[in-house]
């Protein structure tokens, strides 16, 4: 996934959710690895690793419905 490509989400938790439903291509379940926000961009990266084949990836969300009012 690229930062384009960033969901738009209302919470951290949304986030953990939407990687929680998301599934390797061997099937396997993501483990959030680290987090980074980026304020100028209004961003959030997750990188995330298969629990099963160890695969990274990384989630862009789109967090400016909720960044400054945590
Ligand atoms: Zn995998």
């Amino acid at each position: 996934m690229t930062k384009e490509e960033a969901i738009k989400v209302n919470s951290i938790s949304e986030e953990y959710n939407y990687i929680s439903r998301q599934k390797c291509k061997c099937t396997g379940e993501y483990d959030k690895v680290s987090q980074a926000v980026y304020p100028h961009e209004l961003l959030d990266q997750i990188k995330a690793v298969c629990k099963n084949c160890k695969a990274e990836k990384d989630f862009w969300f789109n967090i400016s419905s909720f960044f400054g009012k945590m």
